[in-house]
């Protein structure tokens, strides 16, 4: 995949990563729109985010919604490690 296409889509992992971000918030707009155009394109992961949806609510239903401060700092630096690449 060519770099000008990588920048606009993720693969499925990298959907997969930024739906768990997007569902506590944690996906900032330029992931969220990226992750968006991945679900239109893509059949299985637009599966995953369903599941995954019904699954948050089911957590926050019962207030076990916690965030450890270790996975907001991966998540930070998995971030920032996606915009370096994308720079090169
Ligand atoms: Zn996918």
């Amino acid at each position: 995949m060519g770099k000008k296409l990588k920048f606009l889509f993720f693969d499925c992992s990298e959907a997969a990563t930024c739906c768990d971000k997007a569902q506590y918030e944690e996906a900032n707009l330029f992931e969220k729109a990226k992750l968006r155009i991945h679900l239109a394109l893509c059949k299985t992961c637009r599966k995953f985010s369903a599941r995954n949806s019904r699954l948050t609510h089911l957590i926050k239903d019962s207030k076990l919604e916690t965030c450890p401060e270790e996975k907001k700092k991966k998540w930070r630096e998995e971030i920032k490690k996606e915009f370096a690449e994308e720079r090169t």
